[in-house]
Order: C-alpha cells, then sequence, then structure tokens
C-alpha cells in the first residue's frame, strides 16, 4: 500500500454506492472524511435566522449557492487535522465548485496531490437501486432489499429514505448530476486527476478496482 499522502474526491450519481466505498476507503487509507450533506444538515440545525432558512431550503431539495458551500467546507478544513488524508464526498456538484474546491484545497495542503474518483452506474440501474434500498436509521449501513426492518449489524430500525420514495424525484437527482456534476467530473478529466469505476460489480469488486487505479495513479 502506499505511503504517499493524497486527498481523494469521490463522485458519483445517486446510487453509485459512494457512502459504502467511502468507508471502506477511509478505513484502508486512515483518510478522514468530509461529507457535504452531514455539513448541510449540521449548518441547519443552527437555532437562528440563518440555520431555518438552510434548513427550509433543504426541505425543498433546493441547491445551495457555490459560495455557500465553499464556507461551509473552508470552516471544516480549518478544524481538520491536515496531516491526515482526506476523503470528501458530495462535493463538488458543479463546474463552479470544482474550481472553489481546487482553490480550498491549494491553500491548505499546497502541492498534495488530489485524485478525482468516478463510481460509474448507468441511470436505468441507479433507478432500480434507489427505488429498491433501505437504510439503517442508526449506522447508515444500505440494504438493498425493501423487506428487511431489523439492522443485522446494529439491531437500528431500517428504513426507506422519503426522497428514494417515488420516481419523479430519482430522475431529477439523476437530470442534476447529468446537468451539473458531469461537467465537474470534466474538470478532473482535463487536470488528468480523474479515475473511472465500473460501479455496476459487486461492492468488494468495485473496492478492488478502485484501489488498483488508485495506487497505480500514485
Ligand atoms: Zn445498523
Amino acid at each position: 500500500m502506499t505511503s504517499k499522502k493524497f486527498n481523494l474526491i469521490i463522485l458519483g450519481s445517486a446510487g453509485a454506492g459512494k457512502g459504502t466505498q467511502a468507508r471502506l476507503l477511509a478505513e484502508k487509507y486512515k483518510m478522514k472524511v468530509i461529507e457535504m450533506g452531514e455539513l448541510v444538515r449540521m449548518a441547519a440545525k443552527q437555532k437562528n435566522e440563518k440555520g431555518r432558512l438552510i434548513a427550509w431550503m433543504h426541505k425543498a431539495g433546493m441547491h445551495f449557492p457555490d459560495n455557500f458551500i465553499e464556507e461551509l467546507f473552508d470552516q471544516k478544513i480549518k478544524k481538520t487535522d491536515l496531516s491526515r488524508r482526506l476523503l470528501i464526498d458530495g462535493y463538488p456538484r458543479t463546474a463552479g465548485q470544482a474550481w472553489d474546491l481546487e482553490r480550498i484545497l491549494k491553500k491548505y495542503y499546497s502541492s498534495r496531490p488530489h485524485l478525482a474518483l468516478w463510481i460509474k452506474i448507468n441511470d436505468q440501474e441507479a433507478i432500480q437501486r434507489l427505488l429498491n434500498r433501505a437504510i439503517c436509521s442508526k449506522c447508515g449501513q444500505i440494504f438493498l432489499k425493501r423487506n428487511i426492518k431489523k439492522c443485522p449489524v446494529c439491531g437500528g430500525q431500517v428504513k426507506v429514505r422519503d426522497y428514494d420514495q417515488d420516481k419523479k424525484s430519482i430522475k431529477k437527482r439523476l437530470t442534476w448530476f447529468h446537468q451539473h456534476v458531469i461537467p465537474a467530473i470534466e474538470f478532473y478529466r482535463r487536470r488528468k486527476n480523474l479515475i473511472i469505476i465500473n460501479g455496476e460489480q459487486k461492492p468488494e469488486k468495485v473496492f478492488q478496482e478502485i484501489i488498483r487505479k488508485i495506487e497505480k495513479k500514485l
């Protein structure tokens, strides 16, 4: 295994299995994970007007301005141990954010390289997976069947997430991905630090492919 320091950006449409791979990678490379969705949820809990506005926008499924997201990320990095490798999940979501992120990474990590990982699945597969999956409300484990009620890992309650319920909201997320996230992915392709992974394999195969390609790229 490489001893090099690097940061990793994990990209992929909803249902691609980013969360699962992020957990495995964080363990293998001892990475600090920053999950943008979590930062937004925490910001939404602030007991002030800003927090209420964020909560309202989040609930309505609105997208946040790039500079707001950048500020959240910057504040988080400031409190992070910079000697550790970083894994970024859920950011960038637009090409503009890819520029912002690059600027922040340069500011805090000067010359440390970063790689962008795209776990690629087709839309049909994404829709199928999202319509079938359920998630443990306690440990976050994802199940690809909806008939499981109790988590075999931690005993928590397994639930279907609201936004995975209907096809319309799933399609809306996939449309966002094609219109906005793909341009961000192109940004990394041009930087020659993009790694594309076939996400339509079993999670352990996906993980093996990721490790192999990361080690080769470093
Ligand atoms: Zn669980």
